[in-house]
């Protein structure tokens, strides 16, 4: 069977849906989770699900053995600073489980990048080839819906704001990151592969408040900040230092390119067009 983590997220949702559209049975997949009501929710569809916590490796021995488990997609989660442990317990249920493939949603050329969020991919991506299990990694760049909250501050404000400079972003949909994992384990030639995955364009500064400008039917203009004043705009906004830290950092990453990558793997592996920026805005 095959086991999707995170599957009580947005991405592991799609995930299986995908894997359904491509003709595997509902009973075939186990999503596993910690909220309880979107594995309910999960369950109700017809596949089946197992309640644990990356954090506690017996939850993942007893869930990844129950389910049979030969096909593992690992969805890195989303607690940043414990993933290392926590994906490390996964890999080690996986491997005593006797699961025979893992694929694993990583981040842009993680092994070289000096983007904030690598270094736990690329940690997790050594210890999937330590393991000795065959593996595809897939790369997936920035979510287009990581600019949901974009939209509503700049139906207020008729900006976009930024430090990101000219720096571009090559985002895709969820859904397409997601139609990828299907795509990989629906057809052959996939094992011992990493792809870089993105969008098929890459946009930028300009081009997002263009798009927002159409969006929402109102002028948005784009308004370029030094990273000092970047920063302390988001203090007066009121968000706390970490925060403020975090998004400032990833500005300076879009703006060093670190985002921008179009190989157009994407599109190849789903063999269609990724979602286009403004249809992706429109979805979120
Ligand atoms: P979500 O926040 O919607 O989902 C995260 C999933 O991870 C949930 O199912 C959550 O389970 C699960 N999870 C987190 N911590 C644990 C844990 N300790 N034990 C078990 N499950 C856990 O994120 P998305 O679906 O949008 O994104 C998937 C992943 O992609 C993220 O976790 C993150 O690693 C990465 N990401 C990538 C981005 C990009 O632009 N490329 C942007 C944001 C994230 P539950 O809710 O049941 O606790």
């Amino acid at each position: 069977s095959i086991v999707v983590t995170g599957a009580t997220g947005h991405l592991g949702a799609l995930i299986i849906d995908h894997l359904i559209s491509r003709g595997i049975s509902a009973a075939e997949i186990t999503g596993v989770g910690r909220n309880a009501d979107r594995l309910a929710a999960l369950s109700a569809t017809g596949v089946h699900t197992a309640t644990v916590d990356y954090s506690d490796a017996a939850s993942l021995a007893t869930a990844l053995a129950g389910a049979g488990a030969d096909t593992l997609v690992l969805v890195s989660g989303s607690e940043v600073g414990q993933r290392v442990q926590q994906h490390t317990n996964v890999i080690n249920a996986a491997k005593a489980a006797g699961v025979t493939r893992i694929v694993y949603t990583s981040a842009p050329k993680a092994d070289t990048s000096a983007l904030i969020l690598a270094p736990e991919h690329k940690a997790t991506e050594e210890l999937i080839r330590a393991s000795g299990i065959p593996f595809t990694i897939l790369r997936n760049g920035w979510y287009t819906e990581n600019y949901q909250n974009v939209v509503a501050v700049a139906r207020q404000s008729g900006t976009y704001l930024t430090s990101a400079g000219t720096g571009r972003v090559s985002s895709a949909s969820r859904t397409d990151y997601a139609e990828a994992v299907a795509a990989v384990l629906t057809s052959p030639g996939h094992e011992g592969k990493t792809y870089e995955l993105s969008g098929d364009v890459a946009w930028d500064g300009t081009e997002m408040a263009t798009a927002l400008t159409t969006l929402l039917g109102q002028p948005v203009v784009f308004t370029s900040v030094s990273p000092e004043q970047h920063a302390g705009i988001l203090q007066n906004a009121g968000l706390d230092e970490g925060t403020v830290g975090f998004v400032v950092a990833l500005d300076g990453n879009i703006r060093d390119g670190l985002l921008d990558g179009t190989s157009g793997e994407l599109a190849t592996l789903i063999g269609r067009p990724t979602t286009p920026l403004l249809d992706g805005l429109h979805a979120a």
